[in-house]
């Protein structure tokens, strides 16, 4: 579709039947918050609860709050809550830790149901931190373990006999490459090794059927775009077949299968439960729940079709209007093959991200010259389409960017 006028996107927007859910957010005057997919932007709900969670049920209630608040219980209630979200069932999630420990556990597992085998695949260009979560497993494992990285275009080749588990993050944190998640599962299981899927940047962002596809273990963040909050505890999932049936190594009162008889020796109870540790961030986990119930309203299939509509609209106007400016595409072309945000490489992307940010385009650099903007379809107008490569068109075309305060690197890009 070909977009001429910023009147093209506002009829877009008048018939959109997620519009409603904008009024929902905060969002800061004139700003245009292309960074859903870093950290999803505040329900305006969870103020108000977070004031009843500290000032009611801590001030007031304190530990009985446990019990009359629910607090004991919510990384299950929110599990059950969100596993539509992800195609779970009810009692095959948790919510709780961050997503990194989370993979530590069930990666570790994982490797475990296959303990004749050491190599575990993963994308080596993925969001690092999987990495070194998964570098810092095997080294504690101490049995031999190694990484076998492969890319998009091999991993299926990557995935052999020698296999145990394999650990994939679905849609790729740079480029926004969707990966096969039912192929590469099938090979995986068919070589006898388990999978493993991180749904960092695709839980909340379009359908992700877990169950369908017969994945073993997933995590994912909710700070996202399930708008969560920031640090908001994260997604575990356990497929219902291997529960009673697996080991993870933080075990604690959480996954005790009777944690109020305070026995010596650790007992696992044989549910989703057992991938829990200790005590978790009960104002986080509740704000939460804010977000998560947004999300639940939403038609997840017209959350993806917007999603995409927005990613290609926004390609098309940038290539349009800013290509001059050395813009290369780095996502998918083909919005099938891509996730809710689109990447374009300039070897100045740092200082014109910054230079966005001052005209109130927030969006994120991504080393070595990826510029990143998110599509939140809950909070995102097409015309904000519109506007955002307009103020991006200005910066390049008054080389605002090359101001000297620009240049300097803040620690968080
Ligand atoms: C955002 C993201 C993370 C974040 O992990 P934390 O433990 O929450 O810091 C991990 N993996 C991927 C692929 C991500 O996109």
């Amino acid at each position: 579709m070909a977009a001429k006028a910023r009147t093209d996107l506002e009829v877009l927007d008048q018939a959109d039947p997620l519009a409603g859910f904008r009024n929902e957010f905060f969002l800061p005057e004139g700003v245009i918050y292309l960074n859903g997919n870093s950290l999803g932007a505040m329900p305006l709900a969870a103020a108000e609860r977070a004031k009843r969670v500290v000032e009611h049920e801590w001030a007031e209630g304190l530990i009985g709050s446990m019990n009359t608040a629910g607090w004991y219980t919510l990384p299950s209630t929110l599990g059950r809550k969100i596993a539509p979200i992800v195609g779970a069932k009810a009692n095959e999630v948790v919510l709780t830790d961050a997503t990194g420990i989370n993979l530590y556990k069930v990666v570790a597992a994982a490797l475990k149901m296959q303990p004749d085998r050491r190599v575990i695949v993963m994308e080596g260009s993925n969001f690092p931190t999987n990495n070194y979560t998964v570098q810092g497993l095997l080294e504690q494992l101490d049995k031999g373990y190694t990484i076998r990285f492969a890319e998009a275009d091999n991993m299926l080749d990557a995935i052999d006999e020698d296999v145990a588990a394999i650990c994939i993050t679905h849609v790729h944190y740079k480029t926004g490459h969707i990966l096969d998640m039912a192929a590469i599962t099938a090979k995986a299981h068919a070589v006898g090794a388990a999978a493993v899927w991180d749904l960092c940047h695709s839980a909340g962002a379009m359908p992700v059927d877990l169950n369908g596809c017969n994945v073993d273990f997933a995590v994912a963040c909710t700070y996202k775009y399930i708008n969560g909050g920031p640090g908001a505890p994260a997604l575990l999932f356990a497929a219902e077949r291997h529960h009673g049936k697996y080991t993870q190594p933080l075990t604690g009162w959480y996954s005790h299968a009777a944690p109020f008889d305070f026995e010596r020796d650790y007992r696992p109870v044989a549910d989703v439960r057992q991938m829990l540790t200790g005590t978790q961030p009960t104002a986080s986990l509740s704000t939460a729940e804010i977000g998560i119930d947004i999300m639940l309203r939403a038609d997840m299939q017209q959350i993806r079709e917007k999603s995409m509509r927005m990613t290609d609209l926004f390609i098309e106007l940038v290539e349009q209007r800013c290509g001059e400016f050395g813009f290369e595409l780095v996502s998918p072309r083909d919005a099938n093959l891509r996730g809710s945000q689109v990447s374009f490489s300039n070897d100045d992307g740092y200082p014109i991200v910054r230079a966005l940010h001052d005209r109130g385009v927030i969006c994120d650099f991504r080393a070595p010259a990826n510029v990143r903007f998110g599509f939140a379809p809950l909070y995102i107008r097409y015309a904000d389409v519109w506007d955002a490569v307009d103020r991006l068109y200005d910066i390049l075309a008054n080389g605002t960017w090359k101001e000297a305060q620009y240049q300097v690197r803040a620690a968080v890009t």
